[in-house]
């Protein structure tokens, strides 16, 4: 016998047992962004490379170890996105969302592919919900996309699980002004840095500064201080988003350690963290990228977004909450113990609930069997009523209406045929 194939590693199966949560939440996500006024893009898996080494840059990890990237029969380098908001820029001005200043308000959803070292919380195949913002340029937006995702964590109940916060990175040029002082500082300590951070010092100093080495970050306790770099714009705008999110009392920790390593990036940038999930702690990071655009070929156009993580989020919610309710719970398991004769009879009385009761979720017995062990498939169904079609109970006109759970789960009615899309509207009404 030859050797099972099974998935890639990093890249699993999300199984009925957990899609179920998976479509909960998603559809509490994407119910919230549709109310904001946010709409759907949908983007293509596969993008020329050079898109990515153009928006995440040449000395990331990202483009640097992190990309599946192949060459098409037509020997073209292509890529499977390792994030959205490349394809997202690319979209809005392949299609000329943003021309004449106009507003965008866009999500996306969908898988992401990055080469890393799977556990749990990091796979190599995972997905992002994003959210992006084109054609704003006041923190206003950057407070919405804050409270959206409060928002979120509320109706899912994690709200009290995740920590919000929140920095200023200013301008490109305090930034390079900022850089140039830390690697001043930094160069002294070179060797004790980590292996990452040394050669981070020559290709992208910033993200030394959220290095996860201990002996590092006590070197960076005297490093010197961004915020002490920063634009008068930058600073007017982080006290103004701090002044927004007050108000609307969502509690935040200013870290100025917080960066993004990419050039695009500037002022606002925010994770969600929670300390749930070990080093996978981070379950939504954004920030305001008002350089990308431009850097794509389009003219400037300010944007904020962020993308948060679906299988940290679900896994967070099944660590420290009651998940949401299962849109694929059955409700009602219809057993069909009758002869050929009357099979047809059962069959269009189940149609005519369905009819009648789009919402109702319910499993028509197929395959036929014994009245027992339909029963007990009925039982291990999960749905909460059973209805049984015998050939007893379908000559005299009627189905049985059984209650599966709870203490009414011995009692049992006839219903007529005729009643039974109406009985189960009833049913079903609260
Ligand atoms: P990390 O520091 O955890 O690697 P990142 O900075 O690379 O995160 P982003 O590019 O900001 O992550 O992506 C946004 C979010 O997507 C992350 O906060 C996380 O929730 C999720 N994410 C990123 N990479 C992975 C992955 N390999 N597996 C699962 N989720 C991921
Ligand atoms: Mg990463």
């Amino acid at each position: 016998m030859s050797a099972s194939i099974q998935h890639i590693k990093g890249m699993p199966d999300l199984l009925p047992e957990q899609t179920g949560l998976w479509q909960a939440v998603e559809s509490i996500a994407t119910g919230l962004l549709q109310s904001y006024g946010y709409n759907e893009i949908r983007l293509p898996i596969v993008e020329y490379t050079d898109l990515f080494k153009r928006s995440i840059g040449e000395v990331t990890d990202i483009v640097e170890k992190e990309m599946y990237t192949f060459r098409d029969r037509n020997e073209e380098s292509l890529t499977l996105r390792p994030e959205g908001t490349a394809g997202c820029v690319r979209a809005s001005l392949q299609h000329r969302l943003l021309d004449n200043q106009q507003q965008q308000r866009l999500w996306y959803k969908g898988p992401m592919f990055r080469y890393e070292k799977p556990q749990k919380g990091r796979q190599r195949q995972f997905h992002q919900l994003g959210v992006e913002t084109f054609g704003i340029a006041t923190a206003d937006i950057d407070a919405e996309l804050i409270v959206l995702a409060y928002r979120l964590w509320q109706r899912l109940g994690l709200q009290d699980h995740v920590a919000l916060q929140i920095n200023t990175i200013g301008s490109l040029e305090a930034r390079n002004a900022f850089k140039t002082a830390l690697v001043d500082y930094l160069t002294a300590f070179k060797d004790d840095l980590d292996e990452d951070s040394q050669r981070r010092l020559e290709s992208n100093p910033l993200r030394i500064l959220d290095s996860k080495s201990e002996r590092t970050q006590s070197i960076l306790e005297n490093a010197p201080d961004l915020h002490d770099y920063l634009d008068e714009d930058a600073q007017a705008e982080f006290e103004r988003l701090k002044g927004l999110l007050d108000a609307m009392s969502i509690p935040y920790t200013v870290n100025t350690r917080l960066v993004r390593g990419l050039d695009y990036y500037n002022k606002t940038v925010f994770e969600w963290v929670t300390d749930a999930l070990g080093a996978q702690g981070t379950v939504c990071a954004g920030g305001r990228y008002d350089g990308l655009v431009s850097q794509l070929g389009g003219k400037p156009v300010p944007a904020v977004g962020f993308a948060m993580g679906l299988e940290r989020l679900c896994l967070l919610i099944a660590e420290v909450t009651e998940p949401p309710a299962d849109p694929q719970q059955l409700d009602i398991y219809f057993v069909i113990a009758a002869d050929t004769a009357h099979y047809a009879r059962a069959m269009t009385a189940a149609e005519s609930i369905r009819h009648a009761n789009p919402s109702v979720n319910m499993v028509t017995h197929c395959g036929g069997g014994s009245f027992k062990s339909q029963m007990k498939k009925a039982d291990k169904s999960g749905a909460a009523f059973a209805l049984i079609a015998g050939s007893n109970e379908l000559e005299q006109g009627v189905v049985a209406l059984k209650p599966l759970r709870g203490d009414k789960a011995q009692e049992q009615q006839n219903i007529a045929i005729e009643q039974l899309p109406e009985v189960i509207k009833q049913l079903f009404a609260a």
